[in-house]
């Protein structure tokens, strides 16, 4: 076999356009473990594209040389409607500007319709039921009748992922530190060598899975909840996915792409999709904590945005990470209004300076071991 290259067309949505996206093959169709990486489904985010840009000529000469052992399927940049949305000079990826749903949101959750289709045939047997699970999940995907761009996306990726013992979304925050968002089942897990080869500053799970439908969320929560539904059944833990925010939207350098590209590989070499030595995982930067324990900090009213802490800094409750100003108020230092940590933890990702605040908008993002009282569920992660 070698590298294969496939472009997936979407449905035309106005009369003289259609678009499209690539799809890159590499080891055998079947073989396992199988991996699945995409990049930029929020369409302006592009250090993972970068990433991956990098990281495709090393699979191709892996190929060549026939170190791949199972099947890795990339998707350099995944979302062709975002990628699309130009206004005014400015790109807008995060939001479908026909639905305005958030394009990482409202993906298939398929535990339904694969405990339609196969609930009652699931056993004691562990690998059966992933083989069995997984041709209901994608049998599944090609009953639906999609009826437009999006829903078609929607549905063809599934179809490359969800049969992946490996779901790696790529994405990044606005001015951040490398951070992954994982399930709480995958730690230590696969996860803990994926933090540990990535270099991730954070980590943050879900307990025991994302509520939002998020794309990696329901690529492993699918085995999560069979497993929940269907308590007699030998259902294991079969895909390992993560989201990977790789900083910020301006961190796009070669330097950086080269050296996630080679994190990424060793981690494919490390789970056995590529032949060769992983050697022992990087030291661990940090433990995960719960997204429970995740300290949102919000706009208070509006104003200029300024930070008095870096992207990675560790904070202590109570310290004031950034301040809002009224520009407005004669009064000087009056004028200012400070944000303060509510929990000691990392300081994974703020906005830049310089940005307008308003009411409720998130300023930045700790990472704290505790859990809080005044945390909930996915919330503060700018839906
Ligand atoms: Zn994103």
């Amino acid at each position: 076999m070698s590298h294969s290259r496939k472009r997936i067309a979407l449905p035309s949505m106005t009369p003289g356009t259609g678009r499209s996206f690539a799809v890159h093959r590499f080891g055998k169709a079947g073989a396992r473990p199988k991996a699945y990486l995409q990049a930029a489904i929020h369409a302006n985010e592009l250090p993972g594209a970068m990433a991956l840009h990098h990281l495709l000529p090393m699979l191709v000469e892996a190929e060549r040389r026939g170190r791949i052992k199972g099947e890795i399927v990339v998707v350099p940049v995944v979302n062709p409607i975002g990628l699309s949305q130009l206004v005014g000079n400015n790109h807008l990826g995060r939001y479908d500007f026909l639905g305005r749903d958030n394009f990482n949101r409202n993906w298939h959750d398929l535990s339904d319709a694969v405990a339609k289709r196969v609930g009652g045939r699931l056993g004691r047997n562990a690998g059966e039921n992933v083989a069995l699970i997984r041709q209901a999940a994608l049998a599944a995907l090609t009953a639906m009748k999609p009826s437009n761009e999006l829903q078609t996306l929607r549905a063809e990726v599934m179809k490359l992922s969800v049969d992946a013992d490996v779901v790696l979304d790529l994405h990044c925050d606005m001015h951040a530190v490398l951070h992954l968002f994982i399930s709480r089942r995958d730690w230590p897990g696969g996860a803990q060598a994926l933090a540990a080869d990535l270099g991730a500053q954070a980590t943050l799970y879900n307990d025991p899975y994302p509520d939002a439908l998020t794309f990696s969320g329901v690529n492993g929560a699918l085995w999560a909840r069979l497993a929940e539904r269907f308590p007699k059944a030998n259902i294991p833990r079969a895909c390992l996915s993560a989201t990977v925010e790789y900083r910020g939207q301006h961190d796009v350098t070669h330097a950086l792409g080269e050296s996630d590209a080679k994190n990424l590989y060793r981690f494919l070499v490390r789970r056995g999709l590529i032949s060769g030595r992983a050697g022992k995982p990087p030291r661990l930067k940090a433990e995960a904590t719960p997204i429970g324990g995740m300290d949102v900090g919000y706009s208070p009213k509006s104003g200029i945005l300024t930070y008095h802490l870096e992207r990675g800094a560790r904070v202590r409750k109570g310290e004031a990470v950034c301040e809002v100003i009224d520009p407005m108020d004669a009064r000087g230092p009056k004028a200012r209004t400070q944000v303060i940590a509510r929990t000691d933890g990392i300081l994974f990702s703020r906005k830049p300076n310089g940005r307008l605040a308003w009411p409720g908008m998130v300023l930045f993002r700790i990472a704290g071991a505790k859990r809080l009282a005044h945390r909930k569920g996915m919330s503060g992660l700018d839906d």
